[in-house]
């Protein structure tokens, strides 16, 4: 009896497993055709400085986003599938190049110093030729290359490949800033801040999330914002959804965040709109103030 109930559970597993393939199959069938087909968009999250004064625009996080059928997937839904099928090449060169081509366009419009936060996935800087189409863009596009910044995480600086260390430092000679995204949250070990050209830590929303209320994540946030500022690093801390984290955030001598409470991400259009508020402040949004009085 036992025998044959496990003999059942199998082969209902063998049969998730190969609809599992399948279902992965027909999305990364699906990821070509949008890419093809130029169905990709992009959402920016703008980053401010968090000064005494009403939070300030100074950059902002472009992401990606794949309107799919009646819903929009988010990006923990298809970048995997764009990562195993190497298609995130390919997509992350179009999110460089549309990153820096509406960058350029918002400074020209009265912006000049506004900067622009790219992700990268591993498989990008795992291509010899990454850094020099990387400088191509840049060249092609008109944006400085001190007006980029790259997000990277712990697991691509442990991989250790020849390849990503010569685009990271062929990157740094460039001019290119690096981020260390989501930090804390990976298996990194603390050698690696100095071993790399970093010059930026984004402190991890599981940490900002619970920093008013939950001791523990109180020390941990203090600890990676002293330990960024010690290292000569500028510090963002992501995931700000609450006044209460702000107040923390510039308690603790954080300059640079991003979150909800600040900002959703937006559409180019909303973007936009924003950028022509003073301070780049929502006009829908007075507890932008209420925190700096
Ligand atoms: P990330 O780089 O850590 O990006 C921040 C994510 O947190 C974004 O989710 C953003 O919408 C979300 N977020 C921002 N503020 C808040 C907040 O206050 N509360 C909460 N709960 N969430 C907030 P999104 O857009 O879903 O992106 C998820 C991840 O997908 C990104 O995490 C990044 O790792 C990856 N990703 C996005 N775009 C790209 C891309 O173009 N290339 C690559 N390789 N990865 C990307
Ligand atoms: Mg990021
Ligand atoms: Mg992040
Ligand atoms: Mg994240």
């Amino acid at each position: 009896r036992a025998k044959a109930s496990g003999k059942a559970q199998f082969a209902r597993y063998s049969h998730d497993l190969s609809s599992q393939a399948q279902r992965q199959l027909a999305m990364q069938s699906d990821l070509y055709q949008a890419l093809e087909q130029g169905e990709f968009d992009l959402h920016f999250q703008p980053i401010f400085r968090i000064g005494d004064e009403a939070p300030h625009m100074v950059g902002f996080e472009s992401l990606l986003r794949w309107p799919h059928g009646q819903r929009q997937m988010i990006p923990t839904e298809f970048i995997p599938s764009l990562e195993e099928s190497g298609l995130i090449v390919p997509v992350g060169e179009w999110v460089l190049r549309e990153s820096c081509r509406q960058a350029r366009a918002w400074q020209l419009s009265g912006h000049p110093r506004l900067y622009c936060s790219v992700n990268l996935s591993s498989r990008q800087l795992q291509q010899p030729e990454f850094a020099s189409r990387l400088a191509g863009i840049l060249r092609q596009t008109g944006l400085a290359p001190a007006s980029l910044i790259l997000e990277i995480t712990e697991r691509l600086l442990m991989q250790n490949s020849p390849e990503t260390q010569a685009n990271l430092s062929k990157l740094a000679s460039l001019g290119v800033r690096l981020a260390l995204d989501d930090f804390g949250t990976g298996y990194c070990s603390l050698g690696y801040l100095s071993r790399f050209p970093l010059h930026i830590l984004k402190v991890d929303r599981s940490f900002i999330g619970g920093a008013t209320h939950q001791p523990e994540l109180t020390a941990i946030s203090r600890a990676i914002i002293g330990l960024g500022h010690d290292l000569g690093l500028e510090v963002i801390a992501e995931g700000v959804e609450e006044e209460a984290q702000l107040a923390f955030l510039r308690e603790e001598g954080c300059r640079l965040a991003q979150g909800f409470w600040l900002s959703h991400p937006l559409t180019a259009a909303d973007m936009q709109q924003l950028l022509q508020q003073p301070n780049g402040e929502p006009a829908r949004a007075p507890r932008f103030h209420a925190g700096s009085a």
